[in-house]
């Protein structure tokens, strides 16, 4: 697909990373070798699954992103065209893919080893080569799995009436010209009181609240099981979410922060496209894993109807 001529509904700048999984019964102590399960590899990291996530739901979606000339960046860039994503926007070489490697204990506890690799290396100049799929897009989703000056380089390099969207995961300190830009700012519990620190509050309102006074145009807070909160210095919304059985919420947020942006360039309102937005991210956690749960349009409306929302 040419970029020139092709409006994409979201673009996502972000990560992609190959996670690589194996069952252990303890994990090991220092000079220890223990044996685990059959190794699982799985397409992951918060770009790829934002993106993956937009596609599968309808949106025309294109992922920029860097990966390595090797066998995970074939799963990965496998794994975005399968589930419709536009891959012109992704670079491969200059660093082994990104990977995290990730052992399971028999009570679900994770330990995580990022290796960044080729994210690392998706540089600001990458973004300037990139503006021709920049300005194509109606909607920019980022978060921080990629170098932050990369991200400030995205917001720099923004047509006038793009919107952009920052998950800020994970959390660290934000420039005021990147926070300026979001609109919204989509944290979870967690990302809110890294960037708030002592002064946060205990309740979602008042994360809101003092997000918002660091000048981003509007904010929406994920609260898990809970739905969501979002406030545009005008309005303060809860969205609730509807009831299902929670399997597994790895990527959830990430399925959640794809779906409202791409509903917000369709033009509906913050509180409208959170209240979709909680619907695919309540979706995505009745089936185990990030990429392999997110729903289809009509997987969505089986699952979570809309009328299940209110
Ligand atoms: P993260 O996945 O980043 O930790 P959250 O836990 O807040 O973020 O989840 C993101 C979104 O996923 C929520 O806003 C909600 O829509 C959905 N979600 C997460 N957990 C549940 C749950 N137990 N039941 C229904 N929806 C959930």
């Amino acid at each position: 697909m040419n970029a020139d001529n092709t409006d994409y509904e979201l673009l996502v700048v972000g990560s992609a990373n190959a996670d690589l999984v194996v069952g252990v019964e303890r994990r090991p102590a220092p000079g220890e070798t223990v044996l685990g399960s059959d190794l699982a590899v799985h397409p992951g990291g918060k770009g790829g699954n934002q993106a993956v996530a937009a596609a599968r739901l309808g949106a025309r979606t294109a992922l920029l992103a860097r990966v390595g000339d090797d066998a995970h960046g074939v799963l990965l860039l496998d794994a975005q065209r399968a589930a419709g994503v536009d891959t012109v926007g992704v670079l491969v070489g200059g660093a082994p893919t990104g990977v995290a490697l990730i052992t399971v204990d028999p009570s679900g506890d994770n330990s995580i080893v990022v290796s960044p690799g080729a994210n690392a290396r998706l540089t600001p100049e990458d973004i300037r080569a990139a503006g021709s799929l920049l300005s194509a897009a109606r909607v920019v989703s980022s978060q921080l799995e990629i170098p932050l000056d990369t991200v400030a380089e995205v917001v720099r390099t923004l047509r006038p009436g793009t919107r952009f969207v920052l998950n800020p995961s994970p959390p660290a300190p934000l420039p005021a010209e990147v926070l300026a830009a979001c609109d919204p700012l989509v944290v979870n519990e967690h990302e809110a009181r890294v960037i708030l620190g002592e002064e946060a509050g205990e309740a979602p309102e008042e994360w809101a609240r003092g997000l918002l006074a660091l000048g981003p145009r509007s904010v929406v807070i994920t609260l898990g099981a809970e739905g969501a909160l979002t406030a545009d210095g005008t309005d303060v919304v809860r969205v609730p979410s509807p009831k299902v059985d929670a399997v597994d919420t790895t990527g959830a947020g990430d399925a959640f922060t794809a779906a409202l942006g791409w509903r917000l360039g369709l033009g509906e309102d913050l509180p409208t496209a959170a209240a979709y937005a909680v619907r695919v991210g309540a979706a995505a956690v009745t089936r185990k894993g990030a990429q392999g749960s997110y729903p289809t349009a009509s997987e969505l409306a089986d699952t979570v109807p809309e009328a299940r929302s209110r």
